[in-house]
């Protein structure tokens, strides 16, 4: 990265958490330190200084962390993508696939207009469900995807892989193999 920060290091990982066999990497330790903080949001936002962002929409609930910081940082609005039940206009919805059944993403009808350009954030990226409904439900609005943007990548789950064959770039800070 650009500013020298050591992510990994600010990253704590959680045997065994939120179930057996799971690694989970805990992203609060990285957003508690101001300037780690600072760093990665200006990691994310470089690429998209100058390309005329209008709205950063951020994953529930760590994509909202970053998201809004990102959105003051690229002049842009943010916009949220939510977990079922938490917006309270009327939605459309993306479901997905999770490891043991499904969730969804919704995202109010009016949050992104045609052709704004739009950049996707989220904490972490591992299968990319995730990420694929929120890239559908930008795409129903009409929004020109820019980017998907993620502190850390877990690439045996070749998330960032599914989202690129939607024609979207990919970035992230740092990878756990
Ligand atoms: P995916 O849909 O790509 O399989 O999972 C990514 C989603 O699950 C993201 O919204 C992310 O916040 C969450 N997630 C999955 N594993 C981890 C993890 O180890 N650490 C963190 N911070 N989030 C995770």
């Amino acid at each position: 990265n650009d500013t020298c920060v050591d992510y990994k290091a600010r990253i704590r990982t959680i045997p065994d958490y939120p179930a057996q066999g799971i690694m989970f990497r805990d992203v609060t330790t990285l957003m508690s330190d101001a300037e780690a903080f600072a760093a990665a949001i200006e990691d994310l936002c470089r690429p998209y200084e100058a390309a005329g962002i209008a709205k950063v929409a951020g994953i529930d609930a760590r994509g909202f962390i970053l998201g809004g910081a990102m959105a003051v940082r690229l002049g842009a609005g943010f916009l949220p993508l939510r977990k079922p039940g938490k917006l309270p206009y009327e939605t459309w919805s993306e479901s997905y696939e999770l490891e043991y059944g499904s969730d969804a993403l919704h995202m109010h009808v009016d949050g992104v207009s045609e052709g704004e350009k739009t950049v996707l954030v989220d904490d972490l990226i591992a299968t990319g469900g995730t990420a694929e409904a929120g890239v559908k439900l930008l795409r129903r609005g009409g929004a020109d995807i820019v980017a998907a943007v993620f502190l850390v990548d877990l690439p045996d789950l070749r998330g960032a892989n599914r989202i690129r064959k939607l024609g979207i770039e990919v970035r992230s800070l740092i990878a756990f193999e």
